[in-house]
C-alpha cells in the first residue's frame, strides 16, 4: 500500500497520550476531529464546560500541532449531560460563542443517550442552532435501542428541516446503515477494538454498500479504544481486496467533504506537509520536558518525533 493519508473524524484526544499522537502521525493520520462529549466525571458547573470547549479550540489544537496533526473539533452539549437541565441551560448560552471559533467544524456530538424528554429537548434546540448558523451536525446515536434511536435521531433532524447531507450519523452498525444511507445522511462507523463494531465487520459493510457517504472513526477516549482504528481498518480493507479509491473515501475524503463544509478544514491545511515547531509554546507551556531537543520541521506531514 502506498503511504495513505487518514482523517479520524471522531476521537477524544484530551484523554490520549503523547504516544498516541506520535503513533497516529506515524500511521498517516493528518487530521483529527474531536467532538465535545461527556468526560466520565459528571460536570457540576457551566464553567467546566467553558474551559473544556476552550481546551478543544486551544491547548489540544496546539498539542496536536506539535506532532504534525491538524486538530479540529465539534462543539455541543452531549446527550448524557442534557439531563442536568439547570446546567444544560447555561451550556446552551455558551454554544454560539464557541461554534464560531477557528477550527470548529460543526455542532456535536449531540443526540440521544437514554432518549429522555430532556435529551430530546436539548437535541432539538441544538439542531435549531445548527440550522441558524448553517453548520453540520455530528450525531451520537444511543448504544441501547440503537436501531430505534438512530431512526428517531434522523426523523427529528428532518422535522427541524435539516438537510441530510449536513448531518453525520455516528456509531452505525449493520442494522442501521441501510436506513441512514437511504435517507441521504452520512453514515459514520466507530471501530471498537474487540467488541461491537470491529474492523473485519467494517470491511464487509464497505464491500456490501460501497464507499459513498460512509466514514470510519476510532471514537478513542478514556475507555478501552484504539486511536489507530482508522489506519488499521484501511490496511485490512486493502488485504481484503477493497480498492484504494474506496479506502481513501471511507478513511479520508468523505470526512473531509462532510466537515469541510465549515470552511474551517481544508486539504491545503496539510497538503504540503505540516510545519512542526516544538520551540513554540501555548500559554507558556511546551510539550517538551527537560533536556529534550525541540523538533523543528517545516515540511513533514507524518513525522517521527525522535
Ligand atoms: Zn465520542
Amino acid at each position: 500500500m502506498k503511504k495513505m493519508k487518514f482523517i479520524d473524524p471522531h476521537v477524544h484526544m484530551v484523554s490520549r497520550t503523547t504516544d498516541d499522537y506520535q503513533a497516529m502521525a506515524e500511521a498517516g493520520i493528518v487530521a483529527v476531529i474531536e467532538p465535545s462529549f461527556w468526560i466520565g466525571q459528571p460536570r457540576t458547573e457551566a464553567g467546566t464546560f467553558k474551559d473544556y470547549f476552550s481546551s478543544l479550540v486551544g491547548w489540544e489544537r496546539f498539542r496536536a500541532s506539535q506532532f504534525g496533526i491538524r486538530h479540529y473539533c465539534t462543539i455541543g452539549l452531549n446527550s448524557k449531560e442534557a439531563n442536568n437541565e439547570a446546567l444544560a441551560e447555561r451550556v446552551m448560552e455558551l454554544l454560539p460563542l464557541y461554534l464560531c471559533k477557528e477550527g470548529v467544524v460543526g455542532l456535536g456530538e449531540v443526540g440521544y443517550d437514554d432518549q429522555t424528554p430532556a435529551e430530546d429537548k436539548y437535541f432539538r434546540l441544538q439542531l435549531e442552532l445548527a440550522k441558524k448558523l448553517n453548520i453540520v451536525v455530528q450525531i451520537h446515536t444511543p448504544h441501547r435501542d440503537k436501531k430505534s434511536g438512530t431512526s428517531r435521531s434522523m426523523d427529528v433532524c428532518l422535522e427541524h428541516s435539516l438537510s441530510p447531507e449536513n448531518v453525520i450519523v455516528d456509531h452505525n452498525n449493520e442494522e442501521t446503515v441501510r436506513e441512514v444511507l437511504d435517507k441521504g445522511f452520512w453514515a459514520a462507523f466507530t471501530i471498537y477494538p474487540s467488541t461491537k463494531m470491529g474492523n473485519a465487520r467494517m470491511v464487509e459493510i464497505v464491500k456490501q454498500y460501497g464507499p459513498e457517504r460512509i466514514m470510519i472513526n476510532s471514537a478513542a477516549d478514556w475507555g478501552i479504544s484504539d486511536p489507530l482504528a482508522v489506519p488499521k481498518t484501511a490496511w485490512l480493507m486493502e488485504q481484503k481486496g477493497i480498492s484504494e479509491e474506496a479506502i481513501e473515501k471511507v478513511c479520508y475524503k468523505n470526512a473531509l467533504e462532510a466537515f469541510g463544509k465549515s470552511g474551517q478544514m481544508k486539504e491545503s491545511d496539510w497538503a504540503d506537509g505540516q510545519s512542526i515547531d516544538q520551540r513554540s509554546t501555548f500559554s507558556g507551556n511546551s510539550i517538551l520536558r527537560g533536556g529534550m531537543t525541540p523538533k523543528v520541521d517545516p515540511k513533514s506531514s507524518n513525522v517521527i518525533i525522535e
